[in-house]
C-alpha cells in the first residue's frame, strides 16, 4: 500500500510527496491508520525506523489550525531529538501550515515564551523545560488533545520519570496518548497501565 490509500489530506500527501517518502515503512504501516482512528498506541519502535513520521503524519493531518492553543505535545529525551521532531513535523505539515515549537533547557526561556504566545499547535520539549513552562503558565496544557512520549525508554534511562509523570498529570483526561520506546520493559508497560487507556500494542 501506499500513503494515497490513507485517509489524509492534499496538503499532507504534497509534503510527503516533497520529502520524497514513496511508500510507508513497517512501523508507519502499523502507526497511522490506528493513530488516525485516535487510539491510544504502544509501539516498540526503534529510531531509523520512521517512527517520527509514524505519528507526525496523523497528528498533522488531525489536528485543527484554526485552535490557538497547542493540542500536541511530542516528549523527547534530548534537545538534539527535539529539533529533529520539529523540523520533521514542519516538513510534514508546511503545507498546512502547522505551528510547531520547541522548547528545551541551556536555551533561552524568554524566546521560547514569546513563540508560545503565538498561534502553536505542536509542542517539542525535553521534560525539564516542558515543566518550568507548565509552571510559568507560558504552556497552556487545556487544549492539549494528543501526547507523544518518544523515545519513553531514553526517558527513562536519563531519569526523566518523575517529570514525565508530573507532566502526564498535567494533561487532559480526554487525550490520546502515544509512546514510543525501543524496547517495553517493565517500567514501560507500568507507564502505559497507569496512563494510556486501553492501548493497542505494536511491535514491529
Ligand atoms: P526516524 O526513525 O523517524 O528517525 O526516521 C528515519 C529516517 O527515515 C528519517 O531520515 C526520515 O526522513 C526517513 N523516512 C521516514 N519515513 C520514510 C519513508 N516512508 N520513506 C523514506 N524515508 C523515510
Amino acid at each position: 500500500n501506499n500513503f494515497n490509500d490513507y485517509p489524509i489530506s492534499d496538503e499532507i500527501l504534497k509534503a510527503i510527496e516533497k520529502l520524497n517518502f514513496k511508500n510507508p515503512t513497517k512501523v508507519q504501516k502499523a502507526v497511522i491508520p490506528l493513530a488516525l482512528e485516535k487510539k491510544d498506541l504502544l509501539c516498540k519502535a526503534q529510531t531509523g525506523s520512521g517512527k517520527t513520521a509514524a505519528y507526525g503524519i496523523p497528528i498533522c493531518e488531525l489536528l485543527d489550525w484554526d485552535e490557538n492553543k497547542p493540542q500536541v505535545l511530542v516528549l523527547t529525551p534530548t534537545r538534539e531529538l527535539a529539533i529533529q521532531v520539529r523540523e520533521d513535523i514542519f516538513n510534514i505539515g508546511r503545507f498546512k501550515r502547522v505551528k510547531v515549537s520547541a522548547l528545551y533547557g541551556k536555551s533561552p526561556i524568554r524566546r521560547q515564551e514569546k513563540e508560545l504566545k503565538q498561534k502553536t499547535h505542536v509542542v517539542v520539549g525535553t521534560p525539564g523545560r516542558v515543566m518550568d513552562h507548565i509552571v510559568r503558565g507560558t504552556f497552556i496544557t487545556d487544549e492539549i488533545k494528543y501526547l507523544v512520549i518518544d523515545e519513553a525508554d531514553e526517558m527513562l534511562n536519563m531519569g526523566f520519570i518523575d517529570q514525565v509523570e508530573e507532566i502526564i498529570n498535567e494533561m487532559p483526561e480526554n487525550r490520546v496518548t502515544m509512546l514510543f520506546s525501543a524496547t517495553l520493559d517493565s517500567e514501560i508497560q507500568r507507564l502505559s497501565k497507569k496512563y494510556m487507556n486501553d492501548p493497542q500494542v505494536i511491535e514491529i
